[in-house]
């Protein structure tokens, strides 16, 4: 009799993981505390209930990335993408699903596995050595004692309790005629060049608006429960302009050390810096720019800084209550504590940010650990997919600042086209692209690309080729 594989937590990640699990012939036990103990986001004691919003976003395959990592996920069996699909309501061109009826068919199908038990119970310590193979899934509202005890693990500063988020830019969306590489005061630091900043020119009319604007712009709220988690000299740029209108120009915008090369004679009022997000150089940071603007609010004010009038966001700003661990220090590429070989992590606590993401990162986890116990290896995902694209990010793709130390530099975060690595966008008929058909054509390639890889990594090319 094979030794099961234990997952703690049953939210998306976990379920998924157990589903995949059980689905490679392989006994779980599922342990769930709701039912015993509550969070303060859950309501029910169903398996992967949905906190908030009852959509996994964009469904299009083609050119939008959590549609291609839904594709991906169907080819994989997804258990969260069948129970998705079979309770759809109309949402246009997202994936939106009856919550209620999601969940109790997720909670429904791992109930009738043969191979899935279920425990009602909190597991307050890491996975005792008995257990072998184990997968921590308890997602960003893990329960005090488990957090305690991975604290204990990693070390008190790799695991935060809130994420402080600053918006990402996609690189090819910045507008290089106003905006220019260079490191405050040339500066090259360990592994830097000078020029490793992109900086974006205010003049004092344009700084004063901009501070106008967060000051009048539409906030998110804390939920009561989450306090007001101002840490790390972190503080919101909304909260830093409340404090004064040079506040801002005295931190993360000040101007000092920098010239501007389109125009060295001009200095600038303030300065907006963006530093490089990703190992590829296809996203970039607003330094310093943590924010509870509204998203929406979000995209008009911060395109109104020079430079970034057609800024495209990989991800926006924001401050929530999230225990996340820091990933690219902790974990090997097949999502295992490197200190703990036996042990993963899954899900939202793993620095991936959503629904569909957690669960994927599930989908992988359940995948490992399963092959592992089979005795196969546990292969990656090709980076080209949106599940080695995500993986990537979170297990090492991430560059970590050197000149702001002891800050945490690697953020949770939805998966999107940056992450993938870059592709030429096709021609069409020998003429060359602009805009946003250039955009689309791109997104279609990288599409094709990941679907493609995808179905190889699964074995489904060559069941295909058989088949004929
Ligand atoms: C308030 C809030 C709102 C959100 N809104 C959205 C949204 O609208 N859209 C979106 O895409 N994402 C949203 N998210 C993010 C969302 O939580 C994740 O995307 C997703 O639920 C994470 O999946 P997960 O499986 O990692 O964690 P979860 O789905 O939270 O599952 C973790 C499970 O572990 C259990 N658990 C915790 N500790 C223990 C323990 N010690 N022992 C046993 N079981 C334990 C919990 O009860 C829970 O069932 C929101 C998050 C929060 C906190």
């Amino acid at each position: 009799m094979t030794i099961p594989i234990h997952v703690v937590g049953g939210g998306l990640a976990g379920s998924e993981a157990a589903w995949q699990i059980a689905e490679a012939g392989v006994p779980v036990v599922l342990h769930e505390m709701r039912g015993v103990r509550g969070t303060d986001a859950h309501k029910t004691d169903s398996l992967a209930e949905l906190v908030c919003s009852n959509s996994f976003r964009s469904d299009d395959a083609e050119t939008n990335a959590v549609g291609l990592l839904h594709a991906e996920m169907r080819l994989a069996g997804s258990l969260i993408m069948a129970c998705g699909d079979s309770n759809q309501v109309p949402a246009g061109g997202a994936l939106a699903v009856d919550r209620d009826g999601f969940a109790a068919a997720v909670t429904a199908r791992l109930e009738a596995h043969p191979l899935v038990s279920i425990l009602r119970e909190e597991v307050t310590g890491l996975p005792p050595a008995e257990w072998g193979s184990s997968i921590l899934a308890t997602g960003p509202l893990t329960s005090p004692a488990l957090a305690d005890a991975i604290r204990a693990e990693t070390g008190a500063d790799a695991l935060a309790f809130f994420d402080a988020i600053a918006p990402i830019v996609h690189f090819d969306t910045i507008d290089m005629d106003k905006a220019w590489f260079q490191s405050r005061y040339d500066k090259v630091g360990p592994g830097g060049t000078g020029k490793d900043y992109i900086n974006c020119p205010m003049d004092k009319a344009q700084y004063e608006a901009f501070i106008q604007a967060l000051l009048d712009g539409a906030k998110t709220e804390f939920k009561e429960w989450e306090g007001t988690p101002y840490f790390d000299g972190c503080l919101p740029i909304e909260v830093m302009a409340e404090r004064g209108p040079e506040t801002l120009r005295h931190g993360p915008m000040k101007p000092m050390g920098l010239t501007n090369a389109h125009d060295p004679s001009v200095k600038a009022y303030a300065v907006v810096q963006l530093r490089q997000d990703n190992a590829l150089g296809t996203l970039y940071n607003m330094v310093g720019f943590q924010t509870k603007l509204k998203h929406g609010e979000q995209v008009r004010i911060f395109r109104t800084i020079p430079g970034l009038e057609n800024a495209e966001f990989a991800r926006l700003g924001g401050l929530h209550r999230n225990t996340y661990i820091d990933s690219p220090s902790l974990l090997d590429a097949t999502l295992q504590l490197k200190s703990r070989p036996g042990l993963r992590f899954a899900g939202q606590i793993t620095g991936c940010e959503g629904y569909v993401e957690s669960a994927a990162m599930g989908l992988l986890a359940g995948r490992f650990a399963a092959a592992e116990a089979k005795g196969a290896s546990a292969a990656p995902p090709p980076p080209t997919t949106a599940f080695g694209a995500l993986l990537g990010h979170i297990t090492g793709g991430h560059l970590v600042s050197d000149d702001e130390p002891g800050k945490r530099s690697f953020q949770p975060m939805n998966v999107n086209f940056g992450l993938f690595p870059p592709i030429e966008a096709p021609k069409s008929e020998g003429r060359r692209l602009r805009g946003k058909e250039k955009t689309h054509a791109r997104r279609r390639a990288i599409t094709a690309r990941a679907l493609a890889d995808c179905r190889t990594w699964l074995g489904l090319a060559r069941q295909a080729e058989a088949a004929e």
